[in-house]
């Protein structure tokens, strides 16, 4: 189908070995690509109750069909596989530049399974997978190691050949539970643990590079909507407020930087990440959780701190909001503790578990009627982006009608809104199928009594357990899902 190269790289690391599977166009037509086609992929490779960290868990990472079409918002890839913190299904996303490249080696994704004895980096091109050597690089940040594959591949590849590299840490290669993998020095992938399975492999990086380019449907209509969405954007208030995060963060907890420039991934109009002067003179770029978490949340008011702290956290490959850095990355004191994810420290020190939040339960139930189906829709519609896979800035600017121009300029099919919920409906079950066949329990959705257990103190009381299960039994019915919170036809692949 346009689109699609309907190809999917299995890279097989014992065997250091690899193969090109055939995607049916039922199979894209089902499911899009990015989320969708990954879910499937692992819902029907991954043995149910296997290791997060066993030869058998799949690694994928994947593209959309928008990859490469030059639509704003499109530069994303998303990493998919049992997560290691969790025990259930994980996804996650990165910007930058590493998207374009990845469709250019000519798969929709690329499958990672099996372990290396020894560490290694992966060269993914159009004819070929290579498995390099990475002793030398085991140990190294993320951003060194980013640096070097770059380099090689400039100096042995014809013509000075670029190429996107997606590199761990040394939290990655320890396998702490919340590292993340990087690419283009500040966009990170991998929450809840993806980059900790490919530290599992042995994986310290990928590099993509390749010329192909899909066949698309309609580029003169693609190139339309690129011009409207442009023009729209100008009054959207929501990515206007995107673009200046950084600065307006900022000046919650620090002092406000006074150069900050706006930096973007390779198809954007919002350039969410401000890049700051350093203490050396050099520029960071960091996110605007970062800006926050390191921030106004810890009191920070030195931001050349900030900028600090955001930049080990490139280089060790960690989520950003973790503090006790180094300590985590590399498994040393309570660092060890700590790497287990945030559950395993509270279990092991036998700490309370603390609600995160509470909710006014005046508004709360003001919006009861209805919240779930409104819910779904929204859900429904998030899930088109993450298999066109769209940044989600852009929410405001692609609605339904503008996510079945994609759908149709890119790949030909003609789907109407309903259509378009059907197809977010089948990827959702699919999530959903995956958590159940590992076990999830119904009983765990409700938020665990956080939501309920404790008033705000201007509110005066708390929102039910009663009300807060009733939302979830709405929930599962807005789904088709049964009281348990099943889809229909399980196990399904
Ligand atoms: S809004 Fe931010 S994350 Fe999204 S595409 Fe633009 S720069 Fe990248």
């Amino acid at each position: 189908m346009r689109g699609f190269y309907n190809l999917v790289l299995c890279a097989n690391l014992t065997q250091k070995s690899f193969d090109i599977k055939i995607i049916p166009d039922d199979v894209t037509r089902k499911y899009l690509g990015g989320k969708g086609l990954a879910t499937h992929l692992l819902l029907r490779h991954n043995p149910a109750g296997v290791d997060p960290f066993g030869r058998d868990n799949h690694l994928i990472l994947a593209v959309g069909p928008a990859a490469g079409t030059g639509l704003w918002g499109s530069c994303r890839y998303g990493v998919f596989t049992k997560s290691p913190q969790t025990g259930f299904y994980a996804e996650s996303y990165s910007g930058g530049a590493a998207a374009e490249y990845m469709t250019g080696t000519g798969f929709d994704a690329f499958m990672l399974e099996g372990a290396s004895d020894e560490p290694v980096w992966l060269e993914i091109a159009e004819d070929r997978v290579i498995f390099h050597p990475a002793a030398d690089l085991w140990g190294r940040d993320a951003r060194a190691a980013e640096d070097t594959v770059k380099k090689w591949i400039a100096r042995n590849r014809p013509g000075g050949t670029k190429c996107g590299v997606v590199a761990i840490g040394p939290a990655g290669e320890n396998m702490v539970s919340f590292a993340v993998m990087g690419n283009g020095h500040r966009q990170r992938a991998g929450r809840t643990g993806a980059a900790a399975v490919m530290g599992s492999k042995k994986i310290k990086a990928l590099a993509f590079f390749g010329t192909r380019r899909k066949e698309l449907f309609d580029k003169a209509r693609i190139s339309g909507l690129v011009q409207k969405i442009e023009t729209a954007a100008e009054d959207d208030p929501w990515l206007r407020a995107c673009g200046s995060m950084g600065g307006r963060e900022a000046s919650l907890g620090a002092s406000t930087p006074p150069d900050a420039a706006p930096r973007a991934c390779s198809r954007c109009l919002a350039a969410c990440g401000p890049a700051l002067a350093d203490k050396n003179g050099g520029r960071r770029v960091p996110t605007h959780e970062t800006v926050f978490s390191f921030g106004s949340l810890c009191d920070v008011e030195d931001f050349a701190e900030v900028l600090y702290l955001n930049d080990l956290c490139d280089r060790l490959g960690m989520d950003a909001v973790a503090r006790l850095l180094s300590d985590i990355a590399h498994r040393r004191g309570h660092g060890e503790i700590l790497a287990g994810g945030i559950r395993y420290a509270a279990d092991k020190w036998e700490m309370p578990e603390a609600p995160p939040r509470t909710v006014r339960p005046g508004p709360f139930r003001e919006r009861l009627a209805g919240a779930a189906e409104m819910f779904a829709e929204w859900e429904d519609r998030l899930t088109i982006f993450d298999s066109l896979i769209l940044c989600r800035f852009y929410r405001d600017l692609y609605r339904w009608d503008s996510l079945g121009e994609i759908i149709r300029s890119t790949t030909g099919l003609d789907l109407d809104v309903e259509a378009m919920r059907r197809t977010a409906s089948e990827v959702i079950d699919n999530t959903r199928r995956f958590n159940v066949r590992e076990k999830l329990a119904a009983e765990g959705g409700s938020g665990g009594g956080h939501f309920s257990a404790q008033s705000l103190s201007e509110a005066g009381e708390a929102i039910t357990e009663g009300e807060m299960l009733k939302l979830l039994q709405d929930y599962y019915r807005a789904r088709g899902w049964d009281e348990k919170g099943i889809p229909p036809d399980l196990p399904v692949s």
